[in-house]
């Protein structure tokens, strides 16, 4: 079995669109974020969903916590280059009025809008008017009843039972386009939560790690919680929430979906070694400039940075292209042909000159 064959299964689950953006069902795992301006801000907002757009987010969500935001709604969803999401928490009325405003989709949190003739209003309303709700239940606001029936903790049994409660509220209306998620800044807890509404339903599953921190910590932590769930086939959609510029939180999300092989690769891969005292060249120096130079450029392919003879040749060989080093210069390998000698010097500028002739002309050129 080659590597580019192993796949991880997907649970079946039913679809539904945020706008133009299928989630569940079989489409592509799809990135999220949230922007951190005011809503009323269109400007703004919009410069920052249309950064967030570039970085490879699928659907954006704003806060919809004020008439002024509802406004700015109004305002930013015809300019927006993504489906927005009104994040929605307290006051139905906000829900409605994002409707109005014209957003592609709903987020509530069933811990703080508890009267079900509310939650039956919105779900009625977004029925009506063919718009998905995300019941996003959170273990930081827990819907009190819950959390003293659990015996005053936050458990992945609690969690679901409120999610449940929502959809069952939601089925008496008649209202079924709806995605879940369950999220915890707690990994484990948040693991298994997502297993046991897996099992639950059939609904399609937005996975996160909520208030996961900044990077490189958050990072970790939110990966190790989304990426247990996706390799074990659960998850619909994804969102990083890292205490940083909500661009990072995009990055991530397509990284992690490339690296789990989920998602069509958009930019390099890059493999380096990690450096030894065998190096021959100041690998660390390489690879982080190697970085930087592609950046965010639509260059999808495999890109190796080899300090020795030791793994260099073997791993260069089978990357797109790559360098192995020998006394402060290196081989570089396109395709598995040895094409030059380049001094360290000049190795990043090599490896950027190549990828772009590769992109331009394919290998065999
Ligand atoms: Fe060390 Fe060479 Fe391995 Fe790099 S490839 S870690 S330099 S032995």
């Amino acid at each position: 079995m080659d590597a580019g064959s192993i796949t991880f299964p997907r649970r079946q689950t039913r679809q539904i669109h945020v706008g133009d953006v299928a989630v569940g069902g079989g489409a592509p795992i799809s990135i999220q974020s949230m922007t951190t301006t005011k809503t009323a801000d269109v400007d703004g907002t919009l410069q920052q969903i249309y950064a967030l757009a570039a970085a490879g987010c699928d659907i954006v969500r704003c806060t919809c916590n004020e008439l002024e935001a509802a406004e700015g709604l109004a305002r930013i969803v015809p300019r927006s280059p993504l489906p927005i999401i009104a994040d929605i928490h307290h006051q139905y009325r906000m829900a409605l009025a994002a409707m109005e405003a014209g957003v592609h989709g709903l987020r509530l949190n069933p811990g703080n809008i508890r009267k079900p003739e509310h939650i039956k209003a919105v779900a009625t309303e977004a029925r009506d008017r063919g718009l998905p709700i995300r019941i996003g239940v959170n273990g930081g606001s827990l819907d009190p009843a819950l959390y003293d029936k659990y015996g005053g903790r936050v458990t992945p049994e609690a969690m679901v039972e409120s999610a449940m409660q929502e959809l069952a509220y939601f089925d008496e209306v008649g209202f079924h386009d709806v995605k879940i998620s369950v999220k915890a800044s707690n990994v484990p807890l948040m693991v298994e939560a997502y297993r046991q509404l897996a099992d639950a339903t059939d609904h399609p599953l937005h996975l996160g790690v909520t208030e996961a921190g900044p990077p490189p910590a958050g990072l970790v932590k939110a990966t190790a919680g989304i990426a247990t769930l996706l390799a074990e086939g659960i998850g619909d959609t994804i969102r990083y929430s890292l205490t940083a510029d909500p661009v990072e939180e995009a990055r991530a999300g397509r990284q992690l979906l490339e690296a789990l092989g989920l998602r069509e690769r958009k930019n390099i891969d890059l493999i380096a070694c990690p450096s030894c005292g065998r190096a021959e060249v100041d690998v660390i120096k390489v690879a982080n400039d190697a970085m930087a130079a592609f950046g965010d450029r639509e260059i999808p392919l495999q890109v190796a940075v080899m300090g020795c003879v030791v793994n260099g040749p073997g791993e260069a060989r089978d990357a797109d292209l790559g360098i192995a080093a020998g006394r402060q210069r290196g081989h570089l390998f396109v395709k598995g042909q040895n094409v030059a000698v380049v001094p360290e010097a000049d190795m990043v500028e090599a490896l950027v000159e190549w990828a772009e002739f590769i992109v331009e002309n394919g290998t065999d050129a």
